[in-house]
């Protein structure tokens, strides 16, 4: 494994890395409506990377907030030299927030943060422990995880399904308290595919990632940005985004309801020859049960191929992920 010395000055490292004086860490938040966690995560965030004793830069980036979240960021601003504030013109997700984050981290380790303090700030130094070891990507898994169980319970299956269709076994994909290095993050700028889901993309870059463990708190201020929309949507770009198999899944299961179609057929003929024609007109509506079991496979079929295609034409248009309004720093 490699020794990832973060000492070295990475513009000599990193052609593209935006202009300005390298830094250790680049710590990104994304934050979309946070106003009332922005006055605590600050002062906390700011006593840990102090005492972590390694220069770095606090790179904020807001979604699109109609509340005071930029003007409260920029007001620390004023007292904080190494925070700096993108602006998006509108609301682009999460994800976004972060791509910009990593298009303008100048630190060797980027770490991604979510403002909301359910995972507390004071866990980074652990992850940049572990960067320290050689490691490319440190994920943190959520302990106890303080969520509802209609969170968890997708959560678990996208996990072990992520795991599966990337290689990369972890138990917690939706942690987005995690450190990169950054050989992973000039990867990661470099796709411009629109939706996108970072961890996942992360690991495909990777050439080791391990997990610890991070505490996890309840939310206690702010409403939770993700309702059940959001979070299906979520999950099917990670789906699809990632792999064919459910697409595969469907052509397999397709082959198995013919040759069952074909296996029918020879039995009601048999049927037919042995017991005469009275025997084929019973059982219609069990016929009709099988129809719909059949043509809601098929509709699912096509929504899947729609998905995909859709994606497609999304791709191809190619039109940027979002639109910084403002950078300060
Ligand atoms: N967030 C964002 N844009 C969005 C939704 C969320 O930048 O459209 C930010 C949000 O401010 C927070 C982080 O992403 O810092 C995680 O959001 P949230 O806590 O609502 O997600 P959850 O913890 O419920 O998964
Ligand atoms: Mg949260």
């Amino acid at each position: 494994m490699r020794n990832n010395t973060l000492t070295q000055p990475h513009a000599s490292l990193h052609a593209a890395a935006p202009p300005g004086p390298p830094v250790e860490i680049s710590v990104v938040i994304p934050i979309y409506n946070e106003e009332e966690n922005i006055p605590l995560l600050h002062p906390r965030l700011r006593e840990t990377m102090e005492r972590l004793g390694r220069s770095y830069e606090v790179i904020l980036i807001d979604d699109g907030s109609s509340d005071r979240s930029a003007e409260l960021i920029s007001g620390l601003m004023a007292h904080d030299p190494r925070l700096r504030l993108i602006e998006f013109n509108r609301n682009y997700g999460q994800h976004a927030a972060v791509f910009a984050g990593f298009e303008h981290a100048r630190g060797m380790v980027i770490v991604t943060l979510d403002a909301d303090l359910q995972n507390p700030p004071e866990e980074i130094p652990k992850l940049i422990a572990k960067i320290d070891e050689g490691y490319d990507i440190v994920g943190g898994m959520r302990g106890k995880r303080r969520d509802s169980v209609f969170r968890k319970i997708p959560s678990w299956l996208v996990n072990r399904f992520i795991s599966r269709a990337t290689g990369v076994s972890l138990r917690d994909y939706g942690c987005m308290l995690r450190a990169y290095h950054r050989t992973v993050v000039d990867q990661i700028v470099r796709c411009n595919e629109i939706s996108s889901f970072i961890p996942t993309l992360a690991n495909s870059f990777a050439r080791s990632v391990t997990e610890i463990e991070v505490a996890h708190a309840e939310r206690k201020r702010g409403k939770s940005k993700y309702n059940l929309r959001r979070l299906l949507k979520l999950n099917f770009d990670l789906v699809t985004g990632f792999s064919l198999f459910p697409i595969q899944l469907i052509s397999g299961l397709g082959i198995l309801i013919a040759l069952l179609g074909i296996g029918f057929g020879i039995m009601l003929m048999v049927l037919r020859f042995v017991y005469g024609a009275v025997w084929a007109a019973q059982g219609v509506f069990t016929l009709f049960a099988l129809l719909f079991v059949f043509v809601g496979i098929q509709l699912l079929a096509m929504g899947l191929i729609g998905e995909y295609i859709g994606r497609i034409y999304s791709e191809v248009r190619n039109r940027p992920r979002y639109v910084i309004k403002k950078i300060s720093s």
